[in-house]
């Protein structure tokens, strides 16, 4: 048999230019900051840049020049005017496309077709979406002439650095608020780059505030007493954290928590399309997706057949360097959660679940895990219960349709689900039977700036996207808020 090898296709990193160190950007300029820390390509342990950690200092200048620009300009602005920066910001997002990829791949080590094809694309496309929202807020359904909150603080993680940015602040602008923004402190090169086009899009000073840091950055921003509306999208373990910390407070909050979702697959599923909508499930950003398919439930008759055409599927995967074309699997975010995502697959060796990779040569620098299976998985297994945000899967089965929905529900989380069958009677009883806020039917992972996104659960508070999502960054007298 013929086989055919891939050449190298580098995208070259030229068009990226990174400073070796970076402030904060606060009231429209970046200012110097302190207890600089490294931000760090995960592909090959190469420092990018020094970063900074916010202390109190920072943030107060933050939420004060949040504060002033939402009382003197952002807030008093007609929709029109603030539609106009948003498309504006969208414009310059596209004109600066591949230098938006190239930073991304380099800072998170996700594979450049999917930073460049998915997360810029869709990033820009959430300003362009809520830039036709900015002088319509009346038909939002929050009731008439809603008005914004004030100043909302916004804390992200690492797995879609600069498209979680875009989930966050596009929405809080068109509304009119005013934000804070931390990024997570792995990847803040394109919060950083972002903050560049608010000044190219002339964005008045103090609208968008970027601060890095940590998380002991993010729980100052949580508790500054000038927030009025916490956006978070990150872990259970901190959302639970910021639940009680802003419990006795007037803060509204979304939070956008962690998933395990259950990719369910009939008997009557095509299964070569199926194979190919559990692999986008699955090792789609590494895994590092909290709506990932990451329980994978096959009826018991096609349980076999389906894992021996997942495994040839499998094999094919290119693992390797993030900015070659070619490259299906990046590099794991950091060594600290290529640890987590280590000792929870030993748990599953423990436990007695088989695992299975295809043959790949990992290269030696940098954070790798290959991409992975383990078959023979209960219930009762860790690796079916935790999430693991890696590129590994859990293989469960089942009998009946009403066994299937049993499992796929027996979970803390609900944030995604995928059905596949050929019988559209069979998806739609099964989606009313799943608590999960997404459901995909014969597809998995899409993304759509008008469809609200969110879970159940323990997976979160609130959605984010959509006019469901807008509606967050909004009250109204006839909200019995005030
Ligand atoms: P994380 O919770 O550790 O960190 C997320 C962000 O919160 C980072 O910016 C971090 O600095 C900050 N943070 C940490 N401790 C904090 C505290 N005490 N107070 C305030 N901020 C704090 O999560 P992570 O490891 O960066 O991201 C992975 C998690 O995010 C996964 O569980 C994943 O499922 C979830 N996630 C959810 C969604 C969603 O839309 N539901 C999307 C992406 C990721």
């Amino acid at each position: 048999m013929t086989t055919f090898d891939y050449a190298p296709a580098l995208e070259s990193r030229s068009i990226v230019t990174i400073d070796s160190s970076y402030g904060h950007f606060i009231n429209g300029v970046f200012v110097e900051g302190k207890n600089h820390f490294a931000s760090i390509n995960p592909s090959n342990e190469e420092v990018l840049s020094q970063i900074s950690l916010a202390g109190s200092d920072d943030i107060n200048r933050a939420v004060s020049a949040a504060r002033v620009a939402y009382e003197a300009t952002w807030s008093k602005m007609p929709g029109k005017e603030r539609g106009k920066y948003l498309y504006r910001i969208a414009r310059i997002m596209q004109e600066r496309a591949r230098e938006f990829a190239v930073l991304e791949t380099l800072d998170n080590g996700k594979p450049i077709r999917e930073s460049r094809d998915v997360d810029v694309p869709l990033a820009a496309a959430h300003f362009f979406y809520h830039a036709g929202w900015a002088d319509k807020l009346d038909y939002v359904g929050v009731g008439h002439s809603p008005r914004p909150h004030g100043v909302a603080g916004q804390i992200i993680p690492w797995n879609f650095p600069l498209l979680m940015l875009a989930w966050k602040v596009a929405p809080a602008l068109a509304a009119g608020n005013t934000v804070v923004l931390k990024p997570a402190e792995s990847t803040s090169l394109t919060a950083l780059l972002f903050a560049q086009v608010c000044q190219q899009a002339e964005l008045p000073a103090g609208v968008v505030n970027i601060v890095t840091g940590d998380g002991s950055s993010g729980a100052l921003l949580v508790n500054h007493p000038g927030v009025d509306k916490i956006a978070f999208t990150g872990s259970t373990e901190v959302g639970k954290a910021i639940a009680r910390a802003i419990a006795p407070t007037k803060k509204k909050a979304t939070l956008e928590l962690g998933g395990k979702a259950a990719n369910i697959v009939f008997d009557d599923a095509p299964i070569d399309e199926t194979v190919e909508g559990i692999v986008n499930g699955i090792f789609f950003n590494q895994g590092h997706v909290c709506c990932a398919g990451s329980r994978l439930l096959l009826q018991e008759n096609i349980a076999e057949q389906t894992i021996e055409a997942l495994k040839v599927r499998m094999a094919k995967i290119r693992v390797g360097n993030p900015l070659d074309k070619n490259t299906d699997l990046g590099a794991i975010n950091s060594s600290e959660q290529l640890g987590k995502i280590q000792s929870l697959s030993a748990t599953g060796d423990q436990e007695g679940a088989q695992r299975w990779s295809p043959e790949c040569v990992l290269p030696e620098k940098g954070y790798w895990f290959p991409p992975t299976i383990f078959t023979g998985v209960t219930q009762a297994h860790r690796i079916a219960r935790e999430e693991i945000f890696g590129p590994v899967l859990s293989v469960l089965t089942f009998r009946t349709p009403a066994e299937a929905i049993e499992k796929a529900n027996n979970t803390p989380y609900g944030l995604s689900a995928g059905i596949w069958s050929e019988k559209g009677s069979r998806i739609l009883w099964a989606a009313q039977q799943l608590r999960a806020g997404v459901i995909w039917a014969n597809t998995f992972n899409k993304f759509e700036p008008a469809s609200p996104f969110g879970g159940y659960k323990e997976s979160g508070w609130g959605r984010e996207g959509g006019r469901h999502g807008l509606a967050a960054y909004l009250t109204s007298d006839e909200n019995g808020d005030n």
